[in-house]
C-alpha cells in the first residue's frame, strides 16, 4: 500500500468546465470563466478587489511593484516560508529581513517586529502557515504606527478566519496559491486580493504588461497603451475554468479536510508513544483554520529524519520543509537576520508533516499506528 503525501482533489466538474471554456473560443484571459472566479473571490472572501494570477509567486511580485519596492528598501518576512515570500522583493532590489517563529503556530513572532523595523522598511510580509492564522490585529496596529504596509502570503489560507475575517482580506494585499498541493487546485494558479481601494486601478495595469487594457476595454480611456511597468499574470481561461467549480465546493473540501485534521489530533492524543515522543499542532480542532498541514515536530533531527525514513519504507509520503531561508544561499545574499533564528532552525530541524488531503481519514489509524511502531524502538 502507498499512501502519497498530497493528493488533489476534484470536484468532478473541471471537465465539463473546460470544455464550455473551449467552446466559448475566448481563451486568453480575463473571460467568463476568470470573471466568475473573481467574483466568488470578492463576494465570499469579502475583498476589495481580486485578480486571478499565474500563481501566488505573481502575486506577491505584483504586490512588489504594486507598492513600489526600490533597491534597498526593506521587507520584514519570516524565515520559516517558501521562497516565492522573500524572492518577490529581491527580484525589485529590496531586502528582506528575517525574523523569528512562534514556537506554538511556527508564524512570524509579532512581537519580534518592532525591533526589525529601519527607515528602510517598507512593508511586513506576514505568511500564514498551515492556514493557521498570525496576530493580526497586533500586527496591523505596528504597521499602522509606523506607516508600513501589510501583506498577507495566504497561500496556505483559503477560508481560514481571524476574528471572523478572511485571511488575505486583512491586510493591504492578500495573495493566494492554487498550485495542485494546496486545498484547492488550479494546477498552477493563484489570485492577489486588494483590500485597499487605492491599488486596485494600478493592479490591474501591472498584471496587463503595463497597459491600460482592462481600463479601455470597460471604456474607461479611448487608448489602450504602455502605462506603467508591469508583466504578464494573468491565467488563460482553461485554468480559471479548472478553478471555478473548485471555488464552488471550497467549503466542502475545508470540512473534509479539518475531518481529516481531527481524526489525525485525536488518534495522536491517544497515543501514549506519541505524547512522550511528538508534540502536536497547537490549532486545536476549534479555531477556524482551513486544515492545510498536519505537522508534528519531534525531539531531534536524527530522530526526524530517521521516522521519515521509516515511514517511507512503509508507503507512508511524509516530509518536512522549509530550509530557512536566512540560511538558504540565496537567503544570505540578498537578506540579513533581525532576530535570532532558534525557533526557525528548531522547527525546520523537528518538522514531520504527514499525508494530508481529502479522504486520508481513513489511512490514519495505519499511518498513526506505523509511527507508534517506529516509536517503540527509538532508544
Ligand atoms: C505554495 C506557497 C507559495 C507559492 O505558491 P505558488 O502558487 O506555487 O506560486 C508561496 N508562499 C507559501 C507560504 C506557499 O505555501
Amino acid at each position: 500500500m502507498m499512501i502519497n503525501f498530497n493528493v488533489p482533489f476534484l470536484t468532478g466538474k473541471e471537465q465539463a468546465c473546460v470544455e464550455d471554456a473551449i467552446k466559448r473560443r475566448t481563451l486568453s484571459g480575463d473571460g467568463h470563466y476568470t470573471h466568475l472566479c473573481h467574483e466568488w473571490l470578492k463576494t465570499n472572501l469579502g475583498s476589495q478587489a481580486a485578480l486571478l494570477t499565474h500563481s501566488c509567486t505573481a502575486a506577491l511580485e505584483m504586490a512588489a511593484m504594486l507598492l513600489d519596492f526600490q533597491p534597498g528598501d526593506e521587507v520584514i518576512i519570516p524565515s520559516f516560508t517558501f521562497v516565492s515570500s522573500a524572492n518577490a522583493f529581491v527580484l525589485r532590489g529590496a531586502v528582506p529581513v528575517f525574523v523569528d517563529i512562534r514556537s506554538d503556530t511556527f508564524n512570524i513572532d509579532e512581537a519580534l517586529i518592532e525591533a526589525a523595523i529601519t527607515p528602510r522598511t517598507r512593508a511586513i510580509l506576514v505568511v500564514h502557515y498551515a492556514g493557521v492564522p498570525c496576530e493580526m490585529d497586533y500586527i496591523v496596529d505596528i504597521a499602522r504606527r509606523h506607516n508600513l504596509y501589510v501583506i498577507e502570503d495566504a497561500a496556505q489560507a483559503l477560508l481560514s478566519k481571524y476574528k471572523g475575517r478572511y485571511l488575505g482580506t486583512i491586510g493591504d494585499i492578500g495573495c493566494l496559491s492554487f498550485h495542485a498541493t494546496k486545498n484547492v487546485i488550479a494546477g498552477e494558479g493563484g489570485a492577489i486580493l486588494l483590500n485597499n481601494r487605492d491599488l486596485i486601478s494600478r493592479a490591474e495595469i501591472i498584471r496587463e504588461k503595463g497597459t491600460n487594457r482592462k481600463q479601455f476595454f470597460r471604456g474607461e480611456t479611448d487608448k489602450y497603451t504602455w502605462v506603467d511597468i508591469g508583466s504578464s499574470y494573468l491565467p488563460g481561461e482553461v485554468i480559471a475554468a479548472f478553478l471555478y467549480p473548485q471555488l464552488l465546493h471550497a467549503e466542502e473540501i475545508t470540512a473534509r479536510r479539518r475531518q481529516a485534521w481531527g481524526r489525525y489530533y485525536q488518534v495522536l492524543s491517544d497515543s501514549a508513544l506519541a505524547h512522550e515522543y511528538l508534540s502536536l499542532p497547537r490549532a486545536a480542532n476549534d479555531t477556524a483554520h482551513n486544515a492545510h498541514i498536519f505537522g508534528v515536530t519531534v525531539l531531534d533531527t536524527g530522530v526526524r529524519d530517521s521516522l521519515l525514513a521509516n515511514l517511507k519504507q512503509k508507503g507512508i509520503g511524509a516530509t518536512f520543509h522549509y530550509v530557512p531561508l536566512h540560511s538558504s544561499a540565496a537567503g544570505l545574499r540578498f537578506g540579513r537576520v533581525a532576530s535570532s533564528m532558534a525557533v526557525t532552525d528548531q522547527v525546520s530541524n523537528s518538522l514531520v508533516r504527514l499525508p494530508m488531503w481529502v479522504g486520508v481519514d481513513e489511512h490514519v489509524d495505519y499511518i498513526i499506528a506505523a509511527i507508534d511502531e517506529f516509536l517503540r524502538q527509538v532508544p
